[in-house]
């Protein structure tokens, strides 16, 4: 296999100097690490590449044999401490590198590797809760079953049966890491056999097989306050899936959708909705009867009331949860037509349009207009 030339590989000038090197290689082995592409064979050898090149460009010895001699120089110089391999100095090199490199990134030390002993937050869950607009507007209490993973209360986590015992990993001789070697270079990484916790469990708890978490369904009372609305969330402090190695529990979002309601529709403050009038009280004006949530208001209609028209009832709307007064009740007059006449009624209807056309008066406010507006539109096509 022909090695690439190192400076291609980092993709910078051959004149380049340590800060370009060392920023070149920052950013192609955090793009191919492997912690970013697991089991991506093509990504690890990039991972391996970029690092035999750093770790030579990056050292001036190793860097002139290297512009000197090419591959060969270095490939030398590699059998002159070859034969031990890498047991001690030449890992401890390499993860000297690593650590100088991505200190501030992982948090420093140890190869950059997150300790998979430290205590872990648990995940936030959410719920989706569908609540009634009555429900939404005056406030109410739901309990709500919620699944999760919670830390197991046998081995409080630990995964262990509790007074058995934890032997050191024999893979890793509890290191938690092994090294993999590839050529020249050794790559660390994760033991497959502890997953990195450098021991194993003797007895796995009963209760949750070694896991440390087990599964539940909780009942939570969960209190809604007066006025949310759809898109609102509510955080449950702790209420979330439980943490790793005695870490804390995440949070429980319930996050807040309201069902459509037969009657009203809201717009944030605002509630809106249809009222039905026959034509005789939206010609002569009346008294309706609108609802509201707090029960039924009277509405006055004055006469000649078109359909479409809004009527808003001050302060009948919803209350925000953030505080403020509360929204309007924005009523639309819709007019209908009458259905099921018998022979009279459609007889006297007709009497009444024809008293209308009689008049010389302009009863329909609309129509004369629409109609003038339609000849306009065709006069306009045929010119
Ligand atoms: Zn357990
Ligand atoms: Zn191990």
């Amino acid at each position: 296999m022909s090695k690439r030339d190192y400076y291609e590989v980092l993709g910078v000038e051959r004149s380049a100097d340590q800060k370009e090197i060392k920023k070149a290689y920052r950013r192609l082995a955090q793009k191919y690490h492997p912690d970013r592409n697991p089991d991506d064979e093509t990504a690890a050898e990039k991972f391996r590449e970029v690092s035999d090149a750093y770790e030579v460009l990056s050292d001036s010895e190793k860097r002139s044999a290297y512009d000197q001699f090419g591959h060969a120089g270095v490939d030398g110089q590699a059998g002159g401490f070859g034969g031990g391999g890498f047991g001690g100095g030449g890992a401890g090199g390499f993860s000297d590198i690593f650590g100088d490199v991505f200190g501030d990134i992982f948090g420093g030390g140890g190869g950059g590797r997150r300790n998979p002993n430290a205590p872990q937050r648990g995940s936030d869950l959410r719920y989706n809760l569908e609540i009634d607009l009555e429900d939404a507007v005056a406030g109410t209490t739901v309990d709500i079953r919620v699944p999760r993973l919670a830390e197991c209360g046998q081995c409080h986590g630990d995964g262990a049966e509790p007074g058995s015992n934890k032997s050191a990993c024999s893979t890793c001789n509890g290191i938690g890491q092994v090294r993999m070697q590839q050529g020249f270079f050794a790559v660390q990484q994760t033991c497959p056999t502890c997953h990195g916790r450098g021991e194993v469990i003797e007895t796995p708890c009963r209760k949750c097989h070694g896991e440390g978490r087990v599964k539940e369904t909780r009942t939570l009372s969960v209190k809604i306050p007066a006025g949310v609305d759809t898109g609102d969330r509510i955080r449950l402090n702790g209420e979330g899936e439980g943490g790793l190695n005695g870490g804390p529990a995440g949070d429980l979002y319930v996050q807040v959708a309201i069902k459509s309601h037969e009657i009203f529709e809201r717009d944030g403050r605002d509630l809106h909705c249809d009222v039905p009038i026959n034509f005789v009280d939206a010609t002569l004006g009346g008294e309706l009867e609108v609802p509201t949530l707090d029960g039924r208001v009277k509405l006055k209609i004055p006469p000649e009331t078109q359909t479409g028209k809004l009527f808003r009832l001050r302060g009948k709307g919803v209350k925000s949860v953030r505080g403020g007064p509360p929204g309007d009740l924005i009523c639309k007059v819709v007019t209908e037509t009458p259905v099921n006449l018998n022979e009279d009624q459609k007889d006297l209807l007709r009497r009444f349009q024809e008293s209308l056309d009689g008049t010389g008066t302009k009863h329909s406010p609309r129509k004369s207009g629409f109609f003038e507006g339609v000849r306009k539109f065709f006069d306009d096509m045929r010119s």
